[in-house]
């Protein structure tokens, strides 16, 4: 048996969380006040995946950069080569909400969409 103190980030009561596991299968979660709780802790003590959000340089527009995220949730162990593509992607104004400026990201499969809108200059 093996237990893993984790803090869960479902909302901002930040509840500390204990996993009880056995040969990596998950016997127990407990400290959790609502089931979102339980939910977050086996998945991030087996397959822990984020959003990321950021920005991405966007030329021709009335801003230097949008704000963007990832469609769905990605591996948590891919975050830095995500935030790589991030970082090295250019796109072209105009950006729409929900606009994919980068396809498949980092391989994950997902894409990054537009979280705000810019117009062109
Ligand atoms: S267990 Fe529920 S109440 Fe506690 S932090 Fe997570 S989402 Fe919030």
């Amino acid at each position: 048996m093996e237990t893993r103190e984790l803090t869960c980030i479902g909302c901002p009561m930040g509840c500390m969380l204990t996993v009880t596991m056995d040969k990596g299968e998950v016997i127990e979660v407990k400290g959790n006040t609502c089931p979102k709780g339980d939910i977050y802790a086996r998945k991030e003590v087996v397959n822990p995946t984020r959003i990321v959000t950021s920005t991405v340089k966007i030329t021709g527009g009335d801003k230097e950069r949008v704000s963007c995220k990832t469609e769905s949730d990605i591996p948590k162990a891919k975050i830095f080569e995500v935030m790589k593509d991030i970082d090295a992607a250019v796109v072209a104004a105009p950006a729409q909400i929900g606009d994919v400026l980068i396809e498949n990201v980092a391989g994950t499969g997902v894409n990054v969409i537009a979280t705000r809108n810019v117009a062109k200059a």
